[in-house]
């Protein structure tokens, strides 16, 4: 590809955006098309609120991702003037025998010069008096961490790709004979046709659809409910007063303190069931919601009876192993997949979107672990076969 090179870039999720916004930063002419609009309901980023830590366990590419995605982040909200992330803190509690997941986590930290703190349950109980830290041995905090207003950030990096010159198209690209090749370009649910020199392919949940030979399977849509409880007014539950909180325990619960006048959000990293982004009904479940409650009542007494103000159903897009794809397609050098974000992509956009074009523009190659040929195993088999996935995402 030459830096004049036309790249369409579907889908402008967290992934397909800033993918499209550091293609056109590198003087490529880009094309970005969305079925339904950056950070749309259906998509995986259209939900309020995404963590951004970088606590990920032993031997993962994701601590370093993390980092660099947080450093483009605060730099794009001092260029943008946008308020993108709420930097409150985020705290991991580890409460079960098994902390494996934390305690490798401590030295990829320090690799990567994350600050971070690690606390006592005495510690954290005199910090956050309002969290009952019955059950948790330790914990981590990362005070630069936080959560990202993930709508609300896919439509300004949209905005700010038009702005720095790119071109944005709402339209869906129709699925039929993607497997075979764009040679004669894409067409678009508004009849015209749309020829690029490369195609970038960011459709996170429908890319099993799209592309049913090379991916199918592989990602695989799950079901997942969020819920936002009305706090107590006076902003003990809000961003003022607590950080986001990860709970590692028979269930791996998350949640966020309640912002921008919206609720408490509980949720249950759990992968649900399959689930079309399209069409999926998107009523939360009665027993979803009876969990959630139960945790709130223990883990934050005073939120006992708090009323259910709002909630949510979203997807993850889930990969065998839980780690991105970023790779061309078998048989078609000029279109590259890249998704499976599998619960924790967001906060990695900036940092993904650099990485793709630089595997687009420059001909790089992508990090082994997001390639295709991982799966070309047995042993991807039976991971595709295998429902309990830890480490928890996020
Ligand atoms: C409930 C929930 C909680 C999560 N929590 C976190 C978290 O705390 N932290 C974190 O980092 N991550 C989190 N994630 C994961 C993260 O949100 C996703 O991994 C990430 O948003 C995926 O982005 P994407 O761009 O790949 O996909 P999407 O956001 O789904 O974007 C794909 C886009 O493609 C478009 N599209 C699809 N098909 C077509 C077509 N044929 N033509 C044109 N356009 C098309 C869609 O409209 C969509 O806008 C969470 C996800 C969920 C669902």
């Amino acid at each position: 590809m030459t830096r004049k090179s036309h790249i369409a870039v579907v889908g402008a999720g967290a992934f397909g955006g800033w993918t499209a916004l550091h293609l056109v930063r590198r003087g490529a002419r880009v094309t970005l098309v969305d079925a339904w609009g950056a950070g749309n309901s259906r998509s995986s980023s259209g939900g309020e609120s995404r963590i951004i830590r970088a606590t990920y366990g032993p031997s993962q590419p994701y601590t370093k991702m993390a980092a660099r995605a947080m450093q483009l982040w605060n730099e794009h909200e001092k260029r943008w003037g946008a308020n993108l992330l709420h930097k409150v803190g985020v705290l991991w509690m580890a409460a079960t025998e098994d902390d494996d997941f934390e305690r490798g986590s401590l030295p990829v930290l320090r690799e990567h010069e994350i600050i971070h703190e690690e606390l006592s349950a005495n510690e954290m109980a005199s910090r956050w008096p309002q969290i009952n830290f019955d059950g948790v041995r330790w914990g981590i905090f990362e005070p630069k961490g936080g959560f990202l207003r993930a709508r609300y950030a896919c439509q300004v990096v949209a905005k700010e790709f038009v702005a720095e010159g790119g071109e944005f198209t709402e339209a869906a690209v129709l699925p039929k004979g993607l497997e075979k090749g764009s040679k004669e370009g894409l067409r678009l649910s508004n009849g015209s046709e749309l020829v690029a020199d490369a195609y970038v392919f960011a459709c996170g949940p429908w890319l099993g659809q799209l592309f049913p030979e090379t991916i199918g399977a592989l990602i695989r849509p799950t079901r997942q409910e969020i819920f936002f409880f009305g706090p107590p007014p006076g902003g003990e539950f809000s961003v003022a007063k607590l950080p986001v909180w990860g709970d590692h325990r028979d269930r791996f619960m998350y949640g966020m303190p309640a912002s921008d006048g919206r609720g408490f959000k509980v949720a249950d990293d759990t992968r649900g069931p399959a689930f079309d982004p399209s069409t999926g009904d998107r009523t939360v479940s009665a027993e979803g919601l009876q969990r959630a409650r139960e945790y709130l009542g223990f883990r934050f007494p005073a939120m006992k009876n708090a009323p259910l103000i709002e909630s949510r159903v979203c997807q993850y897009e889930n990969t065998p192993d839980e780690n991105f794809i970023i790779d061309q397609h078998p048989d078609n050098q000029n279109v590259w997949i890249v998704g499976g974000g599998s619960g924790h992509g967001f906060k990695h956009g900036p940092a993904l979107g650099e990485m793709v074009a630089d595997c687009v523009l420059q001909g790089k190659e992508s990090d082994s672990q997001f390639r295709l040929s991982r799966f070309a195993s047995r042993h991807a088999s039976a991971l595709l076969s295998d429902k309990t996935l830890w480490p928890p995402t996020q």
